[in-house]
């Protein structure tokens, strides 16, 4: 059995994931069209991060986290992960957080922001209020394009795992369930 979908606790998605990255990360790694989807999704990130400094999207973010503690990454949000979404983090060697970080806060939330780069769309196409009020349409219109290319990307490289992972037996991977 695998714990692919959502009903799974946070902690037993993350246990799979690292066990998947454990035992499967080099028939992961052997899939030509899952390693370009991952160097592609380097470079959308980096894309996106990029855009959002551009447009001032950071900055507002900052001050808006150091000021008024933020309120976009809250408790809970980290349960519309997938596991697929965490084997993503973890090829792209990113330190999954052991445990809550932040009180009241999402799983991967750090003291100074999101700890991991593969992130749910919910995270990504978010636009409060005060960022639809402070950033002008069209440049919000050139961040959705970077982002909308970030998700599609995401969108392929979770299918492609989970394809890779199906006609796999991963009894030795999670004996748990
Ligand atoms: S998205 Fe909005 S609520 Fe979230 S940190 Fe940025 S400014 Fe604050
Ligand atoms: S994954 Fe990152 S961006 Fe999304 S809610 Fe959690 S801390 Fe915030």
């Amino acid at each position: 059995m695998t714990l692919f979908g959502l009903q799974y606790p946070i902690n037993d998605k993350i246990t799979f994931s690292l066990a998947v990255i454990e035992k499967r990360r080099s028939l992961l790694l052997t899939d030509d069209k899952l390693v370009k989807f991952l160097s592609d999704y380097e470079k959308a990130f980096e894309n996106t991060q990029k855009a959002m400094r551009e447009i001032g999207m950071s900055d507002i973010c900052c001050d808006c986290a150091i000021n008024t503690g933020g309120s976009c990454c809250g408790e809970g949000i980290e349960d519309w992960f997938d596991s697929a979404l965490i084997v993503i983090n973890l090829l792209l060697d990113v330190n999954i957080p052991e445990k809550r970080m932040v009180q009241n806060g999402c799983w991967f939330l750090g003291e100074t922001g999101c700890l991991i780069k593969a992130k749910h769309t919910l995270c990504i196409n978010y636009l409060c209020k005060r960022l639809q009020q402070d950033i002008s349409p069209d440049k919000l219109q050139y961040f959705q394009k970077c982002m909308l290319h970030e998700t599609e990307l995401l969108f392929y490289m979770e299918e492609k795992i989970k394809e890779i992972l199906r006609g796999e037996p991963l009894s030795d991977i999670y004996k748990k369930h």
